[in-house]
């Protein structure tokens, strides 16, 4: 009955894949997809996450492991039969064909009658709001329109389910965001489900409804976007999406998820213990550079450690600095340009000031 209880639309389950009958690289894949999701797979380059989208397309087989859409398996099913649309880096329109006939062609290889092929052309010309450009060929068009023609394509024959494998990466940063925000809009006005692969975390935690962070073949962590910045749960998540400072020391004591840390130049640190980690274990402790601030500051903070300044940058909208710890960690601190930025001499001293719940212990 309610939402949350329905089957999963889309469910990976155990999912391996390997080349070369040795190396797994993708691991031991399993995850949920619900109805309407836009679920993004984030990582590194090599991480396996084509891989993934591939053997969801169909154009690669699984090694072991099944993928299902609402119950029922898909991984012997051909490409063309499993009604998924695709869109790829290289927007692949045919470049001898109109615009108007590369949205035609995959309801003409669907063996719709030419009336509504028309009909339904029109429409998502006007969906992507080139009604105009019917009767150009790709070679008339910019990077981004093609773009979103090419994206038009994949929608036309309305797919359950679409994939897209980092759809904007030849875009330049503008157009790249205008993209972002038209996928996003087509999204929710259509409704379909999204797998969509990117490399870039801006753009994944833009647009996503969750994303699974992958590394090496393994799924590290997989949540809303906010969930994973505020709480990431492992070390790599921590230092992969956005930015971190990472203070070595040993664990103390553990009280209600709360472990004191030493660190290596003495005083303690308290910050929430991650998965994994126990009294007496060497740990490192995350602190994000917009979650440090520099005293004296208008509130009190859980935690605070001396430093050493070294630079200070104008960066416009923000100010960064740089301290350094006497063990020679270095420190990272932004602080936004409204707020008071006190200057400093090269080699004074600070005292930079953070609260617990901003900063985890993790395993090392
Ligand atoms: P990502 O998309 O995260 O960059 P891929 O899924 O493309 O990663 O690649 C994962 C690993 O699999 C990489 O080591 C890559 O070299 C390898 N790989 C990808 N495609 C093939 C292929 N067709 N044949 C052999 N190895 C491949
Ligand atoms: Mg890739």
């Amino acid at each position: 009955m309610g939402g949350e209880n329905r089957e999963a639309f889309l469910k990976f389950e155990n999912v391996k894949k390997s080349y070369d009958q040795k190396n797994l690289v993708v691991k031991d894949f399993t995850l949920d997809v619900k109805e309407g999701e836009f679920l993004t797979l984030l990582g590194p380059s090599g991480s396996g996450k084509s891989t993934v989208l591939m053997m969801l397309a169909g154009f690669e087989g699984v090694t072991s492991g099944d993928i299902s859409i609402l119950g029922t398996s898909i991984t012997k099913t051909a490409p063309y039969k499993r009604n998924i649309g695709v869109v790829f880096q290289n927007y692949a329109l045919f470049p001898h064909m109109t615009i108007s006939e590369n949205l035609g062609y995959p309801l003409s290889v669907r063996k719709m009658p030419k009336e509504q092929i028309k009909e339904r052309v029109a429409k998502y010309l006007k969906l992507i709001e080139m009604e105009e450009f019917g009767g150009r060929y790709p070679g008339q068009l910019s990077g981004g329109q093609k773009q979103r023609v090419a994206l038009s394509r994949a929608l036309i024959f309305e797919p359950t389910m679409i994939l897209m494998d980092e759809p904007l990466g030849a875009l330049d940063k503008k157009l790249r965001e205008q993209m972002q925000y038209e996928i996003t809009r087509l999204h929710k006005k259509l409704g379909f489900t999204v797998v969509y692969v990117t490399h870039d975390q801006t753009e994944a935690l833009s647009m996503s409804d969750r994303i699974a962070v992958f590394n090496d073949g393994v799924v590290q962590q997989c949540d809303a976007p906010a969930v994973l910045y505020e709480r990431p749960s492992n070390a790599f998540v921590a230092d992969f999406i956005g930015e971190n400072n990472f203070i070595p020391g040993k664990v103390g004591r553990i009280e209600n998820g709360i472990a004191d840390v030493k660190p290596s130049d003495g005083g303690s640190i308290k910050a929430q213990a991650a998965d994994g980690i126990g009294e007496n274990d060497n740990c490192i402790v995350s602190i994000r550079p917009e979650k440090l601030f520099i005293q004296p500051t208008e509130h009190a903070y859980d935690n605070e450690l001396t430093a050493v300044f070294e630079s200070r940058y104008y960066v416009g909208d923000f100010i960064r600095y740089q301290f350094k710890l006497p063990d020679g960690t270095e420190i990272n601190i932004k602080v936004l340009n409204d707020l008071a930025a006190p200057d400093f001499d090269e080699g004074q001293e600070g005292t930079l000031v953070w609260q617990e719940k901003d900063c985890f212990a993790y395993p090392v």
